[in-house]
């Protein structure tokens, strides 16, 4: 276990406890010596983890499409900032770069990358754990929900056992077998 990717926000509306939570889990994560694969972007807690990430030392990826960068988020501290033309390169980079996946609370850009590693993983294209770090209950409807659809059958309950939802770094850490520091 080298390197972790995380999506998380990009949203500059969201509260001050969430921007907390990104910088919470990029110092950990740095503190147990992992590097850190993101989306490029240096607004909200997508910002917070890297920068965070980097203060304590680990090595920060950042794989932005062109056309974000426009927008002038890029986190152009990343030690790497690879510029792609598409999201689906970025998403391949990105996966490729990581040996795990960990999503903290974010809108769709958080969700569809969520569920593409973890779809992915169910399907057995990888193997790599895909973790959630929810301390304060954002995701529950969402768990009520494929809770239902696996009580419907829609879902399998393996499918829906194989993400790790962790309420603490420290059950992120043990996910992802690092010694907590
Ligand atoms: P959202 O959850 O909709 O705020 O989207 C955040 C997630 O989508 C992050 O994990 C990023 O990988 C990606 N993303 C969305 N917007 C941006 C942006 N402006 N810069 C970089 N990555 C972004």
């Amino acid at each position: 276990m080298s390197a972790v990717c995380v999506y998380c926000s990009s949203s500059d509306t969201i509260d001050a406890a969430h921007i907390a939570l990104a910088t919470e889990v990029g110092t950990r994560l740095a503190a147990v010596g992992l590097d850190v694969v993101s989306g490029g972007g240096r607004v909200s807690m997508m910002g917070a983890v890297a920068r965070a990430a980097r203060a304590g030392g680990s090595h920060t990826v950042g794989v932005i499409p062109k056309h974000l960068m426009s927008r002038e988020v890029a986190d152009d501290d990343a030690d790497e900032l690879i510029v792609v033309d598409t999201m689906r390169e970025r998403k391949r980079i990105m996966e490729s770069r990581a040996d795990a996946f960990l999503a903290l609370p974010g809108g769709l850009g958080t969700l569809e990358e969520l569920f593409e590693m973890w779809t992915s993983r169910t399907l057995g294209m990888h193997d790599k754990p895909v973790v959630v770090l929810d301390p304060d209950g954002f995701f529950d409807p969402l768990w009520e929900w494929l809770d239902d659809l696996a009580r419907r059958g829609f879902v399998r309950t393996e499918a829906l056992a194989s993400l790790v939802r962790a309420t603490s770094v420290d059950q992120v850490l043990s996910a992802l077998s690092m010694n907590a520091s």
